[in-house]
């Protein structure tokens, strides 16, 4: 099979890559302009697979896209590509309407003249699929239903806001022109090679430096975390074997909240007797509680159900096991993650290009 990845730089796009170049003997071409997020140093253990291309392009470019597709001539298209940040995209929402809604709308068209021209045997087997999450249902209270394929949309961010629109430009593209369309909306992801901005990865190496662990409001507000491998397993589940048309949601019905794994990341420290920086008697000192950003929402949660009765998914890893390897996976790479905080990651251009 060949598979055009978009948005392959980034954390789940990468772990994607690197399980399926493992595992299988399709083809990938991975399409990623290398934002701030795209990090080709996530990459390197697939670098010169002679299944693997790599192209620095953007996805708002329809001429570009449409050489890649009469190129490659991808079977399935995963598109993760996004601007995936909350706070930056309440800092900045520009970015995150241009990546989430026109570059899903351009990858969109550019993907259905392409669908068009193909012989009907592989019109039949051409998959569309859109990587989405679980923030565009907005904000469950303490004890609502968990949120599920038919809970209506709600978004509160700009971010989350920018995927229900890239979301339903999806949907419509199915309704209108046909193109055989997957969906997938997924909780809170976390693991090895996630951007240090991230929550997890943020408190971690700020703790590792001594530096306060800021805790928006009273840490209370709950999300479904998921480590990221079993995410990619889901994805290619959705990608190879979900019904054209539908949506399924990905959740590992871990509901922790955020001031909980931010003490879970001091205990897992503790017991690893690191040697802590100067003057610092627990890691749970740093602990910071900062004001609350606007629009928080108190709480996501996901019934996964669909994707477990269909397609036979279910979350393998226990938040607990998984952020103990996360943590060890940080503190095994901190060349990885010096390379960003130096900006030296910046100067990578490792990749095959197309
Ligand atoms: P990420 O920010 O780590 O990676 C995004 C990648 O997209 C980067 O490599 C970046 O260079 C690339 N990109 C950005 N703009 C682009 C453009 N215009 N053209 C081409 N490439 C571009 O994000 P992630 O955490 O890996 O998330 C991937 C997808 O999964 C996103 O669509 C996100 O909305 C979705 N998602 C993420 C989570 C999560 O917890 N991280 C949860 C659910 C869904």
């Amino acid at each position: 099979m060949r598979i055009l990845v978009t948005g392959g730089a980034g954390f789940i796009g990468s772990a994607l890559i690197r399980h399926v170049l493992q595992t299988s003997d399709h083809h990938i071409l991975n399409v990623d302009v290398l934002s701030y997020a795209g990090n080709l140093g996530s990459l390197a253990q697939v670098q010169g697979h002679p299944n693997y291309t790599f192209s620095q392009t953007n996805i708002c470019d329809a001429t570009q896209i449409a050489m890649h597709l009469q190129q490659f001539r991808p079977d399935i298209i995963i598109h993760l590509a996004a601007e995936s940040h909350v706070d930056r995209s309440i800092d900045g929402p520009a970015q995150f309407i241009q990546t989430n809604i026109v570059g899903t709308y351009t990858l969109l068209e550019q993907s259905r003249q392409y669908w068009e021209g193909l012989s009907s045997q592989n019109k039949q087997n051409f998959r569309f699929h859109h990587v989405s999450t679980d923030e565009v249902y907005g904000d469950l209270g303490r004890t609502d239903a968990l949120f599920t394929e038919m809970t209506a949309y709600n978004p509160s961010s700009p971010y989350s806001a920018s995927k229900a629109s890239s979301d339903h430009l999806v949907r419509a593209w199915h309704r209108s022109y046909g193109l055989p369309v997957v969906l997938s909306n997924c909780s809170n992801n976390y693991g090895p090679y996630q951007f240090p901005e991230k929550l997890i990865p943020h408190m971690l190496l700020s703790a590792l430096k001594g530096q306060p662990l800021p805790v928006y409001g009273a840490g209370d507000q709950v999300r479904d975390w998921l480590y990221v491998d079993d995410h990619v397993r889901a994805l290619i589940a959705v990608a190879t074997r979900g019904r054209i048309g539908e949506t399924y949601n990905i959740g590992g019905k871990q509901e922790k909240k955020n001031l909980d794994v931010v003490q879970a990341i001091c205990s897992i420290l503790e017991e690893l007797h690191l040697g802590k920086p100067a003057g610092l008697a627990r890691y749970s000192d740093l602990i910071t509680f900062v004001e609350d950003r606007p629009g928080h929402d108190q709480r996501y949660a996901i019934d996964a159900s669909k994707i477990t009765t269909e397609l036979g998914w279910q979350a393998q890893e226990s938040f607990e096991t998984g952020l103990r390897k996360t943590v060890l996976w940080y503190l095994e790479n901190t060349s990885w993650w010096e390379r960003i905080l130096n900006g030296a990651y910046r100067l990578d251009r490792l990749g095959k290009q197309a």
